[in-house]
C-alpha cells in the first residue's frame, strides 16, 4: 500500500448512482437520472473535504451513496478498516451495520432529523443500544460527553425537539452523530437551514470538534464561502461528475474550470473597491436525464470548442498540490483553445481566440 493510500480513509472508484425513470402503468424504463456518474475520489484521514456545486449536481446523492443510504449502480467505495481497504458496496447486513457506526451523517434539516415524539434522551440512547453499549451508566456518560462538546446542558436530554431552537437542534444532531464515536462525518448542508448568525456558531463548533476528535469531514454545501471556511480540499461537481479538485487556497486563488470560475465569481465581496467581474452563465443546468454529449458543461460554457461537443474531458492533474481539472482547455493536445487569463482575484478575463460566437 502506498503512503498516499495509507493516508486515505475512503477511496471511491468510478462510482455511479443512477435512478430509473419509468413511464406508464407498466413502469416502462424510459431513461436514467445519472445523479452520480463515474466519480473517483480519495478522502484522507483527518481532512475536511468540501463538495460544492449547484442543486442537482449530485453532491448529496454522493454523500448518501457513501453512507449506503442509496444503492450504487456501479463502482466501488473502499473503506480503510485498520489498514485494509474493504469494498463497502459488497458488505452484508452485519458489515453495513458496523460500517454505519464509523461513518455518520448530519442532515440539512434539524427539524425532521429528530423524532418529534421522542425525548432527546431516547433519540441518543437508541444508537448506543443498537451499537452494543450495554450499561445505562456507559450510555449516559457517552451522551453527557457529546452534549458538553456541543454546549448543550445535560438536563435538556429530557426535553422534546420542539423545545429547542434551530441552532440547538442542529447541535443536537451533530452530538447524536458523534455519540457512537464515528471516524467520518458526512455533513449534508448542515447550516443552510439556519439563520446566518447561528451558522457561524455551528461552523466554529464543528471545526473545534474536528480538531479535538481528529474526525474526517465530508462537507457538502452550495454556499461557497461556507465551504471555503470549512474545507482543506474542495471538489466541484457538475451534473454528477467531478470537474475540479484542489486544496481550498488553490481553488479560490486560481480556479481552472470555467464552471468553478463562474461559481466563484458569484461570491459577494465585502469591499467596495474590489469590483470582481461576475461571470453569468446562460441557460439552465441541463436535465440529468438528457445530459449533453461530450463535456456536460458545453451548452453553458463561454470557452467551448468543437471538441467539447463530442469528447468528455478526463479529470487530469494540472498545477501543483494535486490540483485536478476536467476541461479540454488544459489539455495540451487540443488545438484552437480559447485564451483564458486571470485577473489575480479569481476572475476570468476571457477572449475567444478562434471565434466571435456569442453565448
Ligand atoms: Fe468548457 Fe470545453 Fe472545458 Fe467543457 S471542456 S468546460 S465546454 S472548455
Amino acid at each position: 500500500m502506498s503512503a498516499d493510500e495509507k493516508n486515505a480513509i475512503i477511496q471511491i472508484q468510478n462510482l455511479k448512482t443512477w435512478f430509473l425513470v419509468t413511464k406508464g402503468a407498466f413502469k416502462k424504463v424510459v431513461g436514467y437520472v445519472k445523479a452520480v456518474d463515474g466519480v473517483s475520489l480519495k478522502v484522507y484521514k483527518g481532512e475536511a473535504l468540501g463538495i460544492v456545486g449547484e442543486s442537482g449536481c449530485g453532491k448529496s446523492t454522493l454523500g448518501k451513496t457513501i453512507m449506503l443510504l442509496e444503492k450504487p449502480t456501479g463502482g466501488k467505495i473502499l473503506y480503510n478498516d485498520n489498514g485494509t481497504f474493504k469494498d463497502v458496496t459488497q458488505f452484508n447486513k452485519q458489515e453495513t451495520f458496523a460500517f454505519r457506526k464509523k461513518v455518520q451523517m448530519v442532515f440539512q434539516d434539524p427539524y425532521s432529523a429528530l423524532n418529534p415524539q421522542k425525548k432527546i434522551y431516547t433519540s441518543f440512547e437508541e444508537p448506543l443500544k443498537v451499537h452494543g453499549v450495554k450499561t445505562q451508566e456507559e450510555r449516559e456518560a457517552a451522551m453527557q460527553k457529546v452534549l458538553k462538546m456541543v454546549n448543550i446542558q445535560p438536563e435538556y436530554l429530557m426535553r422534546y425537539p420542539h423545545q429547542f431552537s434551530g441552532g440547538q437542534r442542529q447541535r443536537l444532531c451533530i452530538a447524536r452523530a458523534l455519540v457512537v464515536k464515528p471516524d467520518v462525518l458526512i455533513c449534508d448542508e448542515p447550516v443552510s437551514a439556519l439563520d446566518v448568525s447561528i451558522q457561524a456558531q455551528v461552523l466554529n463548533l464543528m471545526k473545534d470538534i474536528q480538531k479535538e476528535l481528529h474526525l474526517t469531514y465530508l462537507f457538502i454545501a452550495h454556499d461557497l464561502s461556507v465551504v471555503q471556511y470549512m474545507s482543506d480540499r474542495i471538489v466541484v461537481m457538475y451534473l454528477g461528475k467531478i470537474v475540479e479538485i484542489a486544496d481550498s487556497k488553490s481553488l479560490y486563488d486560481d480556479p481552472l474550470h470555467p464552471y468553478t470560475r463562474a461559481l466563484l465569481s458569484a461570491i459577494p465581496v465585502p469591499d467596495i473597491h474590489n469590483h470582481k467581474k461576475r461571470i453569468v452563465l446562460e441557460g439552465e443546468t441541463p436535465s440529468p436525464i438528457r445530459k449533453p454529449s461530450g463535456c456536460a458543461f458545453h451548452s453553458r460554457c463561454p470557452n467551448r470548442m468543437e471538441i467539447c461537443k463530442t469528447v468528455d474531458p478526463a479529470l487530469l492533474h494540472r498545477g501543483q498540490n494535486g490540483h485536478m481539472v476536467a476541461c479540454h482547455l488544459y489539455d495540451d493536445k487540443v488545438e484552437g483553445k480559447s485564451a483564458v487569463k486571470m485577473d489575480g482575484k479569481g476572475s476570468a478575463l476571457e477572449e475567444r481566440a478562434d471565434s466571435d460566437e456569442k453565448y
